[in-house]
């Protein structure tokens, strides 16, 4: 089959390659759509440590089944699924509570580290185990559907947030899970939702998206603009999902006393934290890490139209074409959003 593999750090080689062994538990899946992440963008230069090559990445991908394993139940070759981004094992003291996303064996596709190396979708066929398949619903595009792993992430997120109907929220970042954030926040009710960001394209995009307030950090006094939306308490909620100091201040700082503060962007592995400001005015802070459970609910509000991905995507390429799409992503080209590569 022919694959999109990251040869060496920065570079990648479109090539014929041996098709994945398919175990008992397992279906091999002909990929039909596939998203670059950020995370592959990030990772493609070996800063994260997470795609040492030589490795096949992709992990936001839908397609259909071109072969079942001899233990399968319930699938069948020509249906139509996507698939979760994380191989958990079910089995271990975090997947028996339900916290399958904490997996102590977890592997997520596409990845190749240290401890594991799991080739992902960035190619014709990608075999995954039966247990992280899901249906995609009548209507349900494969490009659609290759978006509902990063919607699973934000929606995740909304999850473990304490909303209560008409809440402000603000949302610092407004990048792909940022701007499904606020897709997934005004669903869940919140009155008054304000996005901030430094890239005008992306906040023009929030407003149209469901922000009602969109603020570039730049040249706005932010924090000033919250209080006077909130007469002057500032926010019951935010997200920070960007994940470095000045961003997870800011994000602080929105707050109303008795807040909570949702993180999801991790960027930097450290970052500094105003304690006294957190602690006197006892704010929560909650840390949402990729998703559990939520694949369902997510396919079914993207079929419905109840969320928008089709805003998101900036182009839709050949597989052939993908290490021109990843540089262009790399050089941080600003009004690219998600690109979408098809074997
Ligand atoms: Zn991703
Ligand atoms: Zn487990």
């Amino acid at each position: 089959m022919k694959a999109l593999v990251l040869a060496e750090y920065n570079q990648f080689e479109y090539k014929e390659v041996p098709e994945p062994s398919v175990g008992p538990e397992d279906v091999l899946i002909q990929v039909k759509a596939c998203a670059i992440c950020g995370s592959d963008v990030h990772g493609m230069d070996g800063s994260t440590g997470r795609r040492i090559p030589p490795v096949i990445m992709g992990h936001e991908a839908a397609g259909v089944i071109a072969e079942v394993g001899a233990n399968v139940l319930g699938w069948q070759k020509g249906d139509r699924v996507t698939f979760d981004s994380t191989v958990y094992c079910g089995r271990c003291y975090f997947c028996q509570r339900g916290l399958t996303n904490l997996c102590d064996n977890r592997r997520v596709l596409g990845v190749s580290c240290d401890e594991y190396r799991q080739d992902g979708a960035f190619a014709e066929y990608v075999a995954v185990p039966q247990h992280i398949l899901y249906r995609l619903p009548a209507g349900l595009s494969f490009e659609q559907a290759a978006l509902v792993e990063p919607l699973s992430v934000a929606f995740h997120a909304v999850e473990r947030t304490p909303i209560s109907l008409n809440d402000t929220a603000v949302v610092v970042g407004a990048g792909m899970i940022g701007l499904l954030v606020i897709q997934s926040l005004r669903a869940a009710g919140c009155g008054h939702i304000i996005a901030v960001d430094i890239n005008q394209t992306r906040l023009d995009l929030a407003c149209k998206l469901g922000a009602d307030e969109a603020l570039n950090s730049d040249s706005v006094d932010v924090m000033a603009q919250v209080l006077k939306c909130t007469a002057n308490h500032g926010a019951d909620i935010a997200f920070e999902v960007v994940g470095i100091t000045p961003t997870l201040q800011l994000s602080i700082e929105c707050l109303r006393k008795g807040g909570t503060l949702t993180l999801v962007g991790n960027m930097s592995p450290t970052a500094e934290l105003p304690l006294q400001s957190v602690v006197t005015r006892e704010l929560t802070l909650v840390a949402s890490c990729a998703s559990r459970g939520e694949y369902p609910a997510c396919l079914d509000m993207i079929a419905r139209g109840a969320i928008n991905v089709d805003a998101l995507v900036s182009a839709v390429a050949p597989l052939a074409e993908g290490a021109s799409w990843f540089e262009r992503l790399y050089e941080g080209e600003p009004d690219l959003m998600k690109v979408i590569l098809s074997p």
